[in-house]
């Protein structure tokens, strides 16, 4: 992590990979979920390769190009771009880095400049990025708190209850709080953990509750998704 990442965020740390590093974490991580992805998740017939197509990751104030897997089922006529948890379609920050970026702002109160400078991006940008997130906190937690509920973790149940009435804030603290308690209760590896939740989540949550209209929705909806 680099100094600039690292003053952020000094509440939670999390590691972000430099940009070249992407293509091997995509490939490692391919690799280790592949049977799992090659059933087509309508019909469930397995599917062929159908080539590669670049995508842009940006982070840490530098950039690249991860070589991104297509499926394609035959009789269903579908092809699917397969994204790994920590990189979302339409996004091009990685997961860690939003982590980062929300953390900054939520948990260190710091001001949209200053998170600005730590990414080389500008402040309104920052600022429209991270508000975007902001509006699906609620749904996000109701999807966790749905998931965790019938497991038993009454302790992340109860502070979630308890603190998550007061504002944005809040919010992100009561999610950072579940999905933790999700990921070490599963045992699913992950740094952060929003990115061991993107992993676990599809095998216990039957919808997610992002809006469905939008492109994470679409994307989201479908079986095999990777809902926050
Ligand atoms: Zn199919």
């Amino acid at each position: 992590m680099s100094w600039r990442t690292r003053s952020l965020c000094s509440t939670r740390m999390v590691s972000i990979p430099s940009a070249a590093a992407w293509q091997q974490a995509y490939d490692a991580w391919w690799t280790a979920t592949e049977a799992t992805r090659r059933p087509c998740p309508r019909c469930g017939r397995r599917r062929v390769r159908h080539g590669r197509r670049a995508r842009y990751v940006e982070g840490r104030g530098e950039s690249t190009w991860v070589a991104v897997i297509r499926l394609r089922c035959r009789p269903c006529h579908t092809v699917e771009t397969v994204f790994p948890p920590w990189l979302w379609p339409y996004l091009s920050w990685h997961l860690a880095l939003w982590v980062v970026l929300c953390a900054a702002r939520w948990e260190a109160g710091q001001s949209w400049s200053q998170i600005a400078q730590g990414v080389t991006s500008t402040p309104a940008t920052v600022r429209r990025c991270v508000r975007a997130w902001q509006r699906h906190l609620v749904g996000w937690r109701q999807q966790a708190l749905q998931a965790v509920a019938p497991w038993g973790v009454p302790l992340a149940v109860a502070w979630v209850v308890t603190t998550a009435a007061s504002g944005v804030a809040a919010d992100w603290a009561a999610l950072v709080r579940l999905w933790s308690a999700v990921a070490t209760a599963l045992a699913w590896p992950g740094d952060p953990p929003l990115v061991a939740w993107c992993a676990g989540a599809p095998h216990i949550v039957p919808a997610a509750l992002v809006p469905p209209h939008t492109h994470w929705g679409r994307r989201l909806r479908a079986a095999g998704g990777c809902p926050p």
